[in-house]
């Protein structure tokens, strides 16, 4: 596509991504404590975004064809922090020995393209998405996703929390858009599983996922749709864009992501890589008006309201219970 050697670029972004995975893991390891929690201290999380916005925009700034990123970070507030610049640089330097403070810092001002200069192709990563998940070690994900032309066309998510069928921890998403989606394990070279949604046919035997936090997504909202739907099972509450991962692979059959206000604007990072794993897995992504989520407005889904992804089997009815159960 577009001259892009899709392939070549999902190898940069495997690799990627296994890096940035490998800092946030030892900042769970080692940062965050009872003591960060009880003081709700955020700096444990402050520096995994900055090292793994560094460590995934060096890879693409050396390799990728693709010349822009839009990531969730800039480098302005570690120009600033003496301190902060070296924990990141610390961190960013154990992962990667080549690089040091310039090359962390110019790698994570990679991540700042303009989207009004891009030509609508470009790379957009959540350096940590879920980022309270990540500080409750519960679950997170490091989300990097190639737009080409306003289209999603190559996502690679990482969910080191998320536990895999055989017992082991963690593990890697990927698509091209087309070829479908595959998983993989966070480390080691075994050969990428193909991954499909589940094939439950009615809502009534379906299990829906939603955030953790209230304020993302609203509860009571798909409480009331559920009612409407007929759907017992509890819901599954986990932070970040490894619901899009359990969709993927037949965890659940939707995950909804209900606006709790008007004229929120969700960001391109938290969906891109996610969505495209899920329609590459057999799903269906739309907005809660059912409308196609448009990745071609800059760094927000402007032109849509909220997500609902599926397996889909009954997309459409869900739209309709979202939509009626609306609240005023
Ligand atoms: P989740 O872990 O699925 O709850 O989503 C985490 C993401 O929610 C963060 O990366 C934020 O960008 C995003 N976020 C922040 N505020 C809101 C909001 N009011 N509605 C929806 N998403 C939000
Ligand atoms: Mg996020």
């Amino acid at each position: 596509m577009n001259g892009i050697d899709l392939r070549a670029e999902l190898k940069i972004a495997l690799d990627a991504v296994r890096k940035a995975a490998a800092a946030c893991t030892r900042v769970q390891d080692t940062l965050i404590s009872a003591e960060t929690l009880e003081k709700k201290d955020k700096s444990p999380v402050t520096i995994g975004d900055f090292a793994a916005q560094a460590l995934v925009g060096r890879e693409l700034m050396r390799s990728s064809a693709v010349r822009a990123m839009i990531g969730e970070e800039s480098a302005d507030e570690l120009r600033k922090n003496d301190d902060l610049r070296s924990r990141v640089v610390a961190l960013v330097s154990h992962v990667n020995p080549e690089m040091g403070e310039a090359e962390a810092l110019e790698a994570i001002d990679f991540g700042g393209a303009d989207p009004a200069t891009t030509g609508g192709t470009h790379w957009t990563l959540d350096p940590i998405d879920g980022t309270k998940g990540f500080l409750r070690r519960e679950q997170y994900a490091i989300a990097l996703a190639l737009i080409v032309e306003g289209e999603v066309t190559l996502a690679v998510l990482g969910c080191p929390r998320l536990p895999g069928r055989d017992g082991s921890v963690g593990g890697l998403f990927y698509a091209i858009r087309g070829e479908g989606a595959y998983s993989l394990p966070l480390s080691g070279d075994a050969e990428p599983t193909r991954i499909h949604v589940d094939d439950v046919g009615t809502p009534a035997a379906a299990r829906f996922c939603e955030s953790v936090e209230a304020g993302h997504s609203d509860q009571s909202w798909s409480e009331a749709l559920a009612r409407t739907l007929g759907i017992t099972a509890e819901p599954v509450r986990m932070d970040s864009q490894a619901k899009y991962a359990a969709l993927a692979r037949g965890d659940a059959s939707i995950y909804l992501r209900l606006p709790t206000r008007k004229g929120y604007e969700e960001r391109i990072w938290d969906h891109a890589a996610g969505a495209l794993v899920v329609e590459e897995a057999g799903g269906r992504v739309t907005d809660i008006d059912g409308k196609p989520l448009d990745f071609s407005r800059g760094k927000t889904l402007a032109a849509n309201r909220g997500v609902i992804a599926s397996n889909g089997a009954f997309h459409d009815e869900i739209v309709k219970a979202v939509l009626a159960n609306e609240p005023a």
